[in-house]
């Protein structure tokens, strides 16, 4: 199936003009590393005070911001699993977190939503593998659902993630 809905970029998430970004945030949702710093230090401190309402997020779970001083108008918080070899419940956790964002998304009729590689940096998650379930569990939610969503970003952050995605994209379309 070629879901023309789905794409994979390279591109810092926190400048992307879509409706809403997702972050790999952890369970506290106060902030921290990687992709999730750069979302805070970009959207400003007005974000972890909102965070700061919400009491945290379970893994395989989402939560809703706005996006302050980020171009997106929403930011979809959801805390991946840290990789502990892959037998821990780990895939379907993961598959949880696209659908929750979808969910949420979907809740808040936005039509253009990007993801960065949830759980592949700091929580060790093999690229391969969770991408394989970004891209198949998304276009499975666009499928299923009434969805209000259009355009799916998958953002890279580099080059060589990009070229998994990628390929994880050719894969779905034969
Ligand atoms: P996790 O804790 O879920 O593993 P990380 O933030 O450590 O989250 O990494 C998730 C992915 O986000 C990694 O591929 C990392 O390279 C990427 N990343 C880091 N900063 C950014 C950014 N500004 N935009 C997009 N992706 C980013």
């Amino acid at each position: 199936m070629n879901d023309k809905r789905l794409r994979a970029i390279r591109a810092d998430i926190t400048t992307l003009d879509v409706d809403a970004i997702v972050n790999a945030a952890n369970s506290s949702l106060l902030g921290g590393g990687g992709v999730d710093g750069a979302i805070h230090r970009a959207a400003g401190p007005e974000l972890v005070h909102e965070c700061r309402l919400l009491g945290g997020c379970k893994t395989g779970q989402a939560k809703l911001t706005a996006g302050y001083n980020l171009p997106a108008r929403h930011i979809i918080h959801t805390v991946g699993p840290v990789w502990r070899g892959g037998d821990n419940g780990e895939p379907d956790l993961l598959r949880a977190c696209y659908r929750a964002s979808l969910q949420l998304a979907v809740d808040h009729e936005v039509s253009t939503i990007a993801f960065p590689s949830i759980s592949t940096g700091v929580y060790g998650y093999p690229i391969e593998q969770a991408a394989g379930i970004a891209v198949r569990t998304t276009s499975q939610c666009l499928e299923s659902t009434e969805s209000t969503v259009t355009e799916v970003v998958f953002c890279c952050f580099s080059e060589s993630d990009l070229g998994v995605y990628e390929q994880c994209l050719r894969e779905m379309a034969e």
